[in-house]
Order: structure tokens, then C-alpha cells, then sequence
């Protein structure tokens, strides 16, 4: 074995997974580009004190997951552990928030966690921003633009939104009083993360995973007693809009997210197939942080997907995003190759639909035909002395029972145009 082995917690995505991971994107382009969002595309470094003021000084992100170091003119940078920082960092820097308002982003992010099943230390989001509109038509804008990509997946049935509003900032400073003081109460049964956040950010307390602390959490004083009416207005404006357009969720009201930007909405899309890193997509409403970047104040919300949850969810399902050749093109000697190859070139051109899938390096026409079975191909393009003699080419079905035939030109290309249309027709 080589003695170089990928980083721990960073992952190298194999040649067989991949068509999913081009599946999930290609899906996501498809759906997020259909709802008039662009694409936008930021460095993978930023400042470190972008991510720990918007993000949150006393966040888990900033306390403890973020790749930080000091360059050679000894600034401090962090590899990004989330994509809205630089969003919004990019979005003022460029004056963009009142001409595009909405965009999104994918790309590898870092966080120095526990590497376990579901979560690395490199691991990739795609994320979704929108800038400017303060009403809930554009958090239910949202949640159903993630609603039409996961019946693009077919994960629909297995993901579950759960829904909660966690107020102002005005709001939840009156509520982190009330929490604490009622939590300092219950202080010896509390987890020792949970003791520890007590000081810090209490609000985290409430998703705690802890049983015992949970128990204490369920006698805790309830936030919706806290909330401002604006905002109590705006959830129950978006609970209405997702009623009427049939997106049914759960109310969590000890949902609060880990990043310290967000208020009034925050959302997690849930499942209950891949055990305890449950969440696959998590997001809400922003409203502060363009002004905090020193842009004019403008609302905002957003949500980030995790792609290695999403990936491991369509693996449960054994959804199959394979991409087999269609032909394997075979060849019984030099004479026969180069014509074969040629061909391949021309039916590439012409029949762009097509994978076609050339066997390279000689070998006998059995072991061709070996190789061809194991590449997945539905055909196998066979070229002899017999089809170079008669300008003919013979397609065998690797797949079913058909007879296999000799072509001319013209057949040729009429059973390249019914294999591309089936192709493409798979593809759909
Ligand atoms: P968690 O509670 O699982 O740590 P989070 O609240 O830290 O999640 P966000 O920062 O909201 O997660 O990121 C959005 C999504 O990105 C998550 O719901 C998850 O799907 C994915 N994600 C976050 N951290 C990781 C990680 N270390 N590895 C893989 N995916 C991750
Ligand atoms: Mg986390």
C-alpha cells in the first residue's frame, strides 16, 4: 500500500460515485437555475474575523472546527466552514445586492470535526442565497425551490421539514435571560457541553442531543412566549403560504441552528435513514448581516445542503446513476482498430448522446468481449477482416436476447439514431 493516505476527515469521491454527485448537481442547476437564481463563485480562503463576526464568536464553527492559520505576511485567513459569509462578503464588495438578488453556490467547505459516517472535515454544500425581500413569500420560495429538487431526486417521501421562528435579535436577548435563568436551576443535570454553553450560548442548550439535558429542555419556558409580533406575524404569513401550496412540516420550537446570523425563520429538511447525522439541508432568514458587512441594511435568507448527506441518502435508496457506455468498440486486429477507431470518432460527432467506449491495447476478440460485458455497454461494435472486407459493422446485445447483425452505412446509423433517442430517453 502507498504510504500516502487523503488527510482524515477528507475524502476522496471515487469514479463509481461520481454520476451521483453529477446527478445531484445536475438536478440542483436544473431546479435552482428554473426558480431565476446565478451562480456565484468565491474563494475558498477568507479573512478569519469575516467568519467569526458573522458566524459567531462563541459558536461551535469558530471555537473549535476552523482551519485558521496566518500567512506568510502574517494575516489571518481560515479555509471557509460556510458559504453565506463570503456570499455576503462578495455580494456588498461588488455592489450586487440590489442587481442580483439571488444566487447560489457549491464547493468543498472545512470544518476540523470528529470524522464519523455523515460528517468529514472537508465536505461539499450547495447553498442558496436570496437579497432583499423581507416578506415570507421568500422563505416559502425557498423551502419549495428544496421541495422540487428533492422530487427531482425522488427523496421527497424520506425528508421532512421541520420549521420554527426564533424571533428578533430583541426578542431572543429577552428569551436567553428567561432560558438561563431557568436552565441555571437545573445546572447538575445538564450535559457538560451544555454547562459549558450555559455562559456562552445557552440558545444551542435547546437541540442538545443529550437525553438528560433534554429533559430539562422540555421544562424550559417556551420562546414563542417571547416573540415579537412582527415576527410572529411573518411565521404564521409563511406557515400559511407552505399550508396553501400543500408543503406540510413539523413545528420544532427547539430548533435554533448553529450559526449565530440568523433570525425569525430557521428550517432543517430531516431524515430518518441515515442515523444521527440526520440533517441534509438547513437555512432561515438573515436580516442583519448585509448591514453588518457594512452594505445597506437588506433581509436576506438562505439555506446550505450537505452533498455527502444527500449522497448517502440516494445510496439508501439505491438509486442508480451509473452511466454505462451504450457501445463498446471492438476490433480483431491493427488493420480493423483503425477503422474502428475512426468510426468511434465519427459516431462521437455525429450521435453526441451516445458513450462510446473504445478497446485499447489489442487482445483476443474473446477477452475484448470479456471486457466489454464488464464495462456495463448495451452493445458491442465489432470490426473484423469479414466487415472491413463488405464495409459492414456488426452490433451484438450484451444486455438481452436479441440477434446480433451486420450493418451497413445507412442501417448503422439508423440504429445509432434508436440507441441515442433510448439514451436520452433514460436519461429523463
Ligand atoms: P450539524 O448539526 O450536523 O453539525 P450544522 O448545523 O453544523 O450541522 P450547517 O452549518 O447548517 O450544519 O450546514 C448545512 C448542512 O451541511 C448540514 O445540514 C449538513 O447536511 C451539512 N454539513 C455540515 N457539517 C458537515 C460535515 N462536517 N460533514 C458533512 N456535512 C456537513
Ligand atoms: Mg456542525
Amino acid at each position: 500500500m502507498s504510504q500516502y493516505r487523503a488527510v482524515r476527515g477528507m475524502v476522496d469521491v471515487l469514479p463509481d460515485e461520481t454520476p451521483l454527485w453529477q446527478m445531484l448537481e445536475q438536478t440542483a442547476r436544473d431546479v435552482i437555475g428554473a426558480h431565476g437564481y446565478s451562480e456565484i463563485r468565491t474563494p475558498l480562503v477568507e479573512r478569519t474575523d469575516l467568519f467569526a463576526r458573522s458566524i459567531g464568536e462563541v459558536t461551535d464553527i469558530v471555537e473549535k472546527e476552523m482551519y485558521s492559520f496566518a500567512d506568510r505576511n502574517d494575516e489571518g485567513l481560515s479555509l471557509r466552514p460556510e458559504g453565506t459569509a463570503s456570499t455576503v462578503r462578495a455580494m456588498v464588495q461588488h455592489n450586487l445586492i440590489q442587481s442580483a438578488q439571488r444566487v447560489w453556490y457549491m464547493g468543498p467547505m472545512f470544518r476540523y470535526e470528529r470524522p464519523q459516517k455523515g460528517r468529514q472535515r472537508q465536505f461539499h454544500q450547495l447553498g442558496v442565497e436570496a437579497f432583499g425581500v423581507p416578506t415570507p413569500d421568500q422563505d416559502a420560495e425557498l423551502l419549495l425551490l428544496c421541495r422540487q429538487w428533492w422530487r427531482r431526486l425522488g427523496i421527497d417521501d424520506v425528508v421532512t421539514l421541520e420549521l420554527n421562528t426564533i424571533g428578533s435579535a430583541e426578542s431572543r436577548h429577552a428569551y436567553k435571560q428567561a432560558l438561563t435563568a431557568y436552565l441555571r436551576q437545573h445546572v447538575e443535570s445538564l450535559d457538560e457541553d451544555s454547562q459549558r454553553r450555559l455562559a456562552t450560548n445557552p440558545l444551542r442548550i435547546l437541540d442538545s442531543k443529550s437525553a438528560a439535558t433534554q429533559n430539562v429542555v422540555a421544562g424550559a419556558p417556551a420562546m414563542a412566549r417571547f416573540l415579537d409580533d412582527e415576527s410572529k406575524a411573518h411565521h404564521d404569513q409563511l406557515c400559511e403560504l407552505l399550508g396553501q401550496a400543500g408543503l406540510s412540516f413539523v413545528a420544532n420550537p427547539n430548533l435554533v441552528r448553529g450559526l449565530d446570523y440568523y433570525n425569525k425563520t430557521v428550517f432543517e429538511w430531516t431524515t430518518d435513514r441515515l442515523g444521527a447525522q440526520a440533517t441534509v439541508c438547513g437555512g432561515g432568514r438573515y436580516d442583519g448581516m448585509v448591514g453588518q458587512f457594512g452594505g445597506k441594511a437588506t433581509p436576506a435568507a438562505g439555506f446550505a445542503a450537505g452533498l455527502e448527506r444527500l449522497v448517502m441518502l440516494l445510496q439508501s435508496l439505491e438509486v442508480d446513476a451509473l452511466d454505462h457506455p451504450d457501445l463498446y468498440v471492438i476490433s480483431a486486429d491493427s488493420n480493423a482498430l483503425s477503422q474502428a477507431m475512426l468510426e468511434a470518432d465519427r459516431i462521437r460527432t455525429e450521435f453526441p448522446g451516445l458513450r462510446v467506449v473504445q478497446h485499447l491495447g489489442g487482445a483476443s476478440l474473446k477477452s475484448q468481449f470479456k471486457r466489454a460485458d464488464k464495462s456495463g455497454a448495451s452493445w458491442a461494435m465489432v470490426y473484423g477482416p469479414d466487415e472491413l472486407a463488405q464495409g459492414t459493422v456488426t452490433v451484438k446485445p450484451l444486455r438481452t436476447n436479441e440477434e446480433q447483425t451486420s450493418l451497413d452505412r445507412g442501417a448503422l446509423n439508423d440504429f445509432l439514431h434508436r440507441l441515442e433517442r433510448l439514451a436520452s430517453d433514460i436519461e429523463e
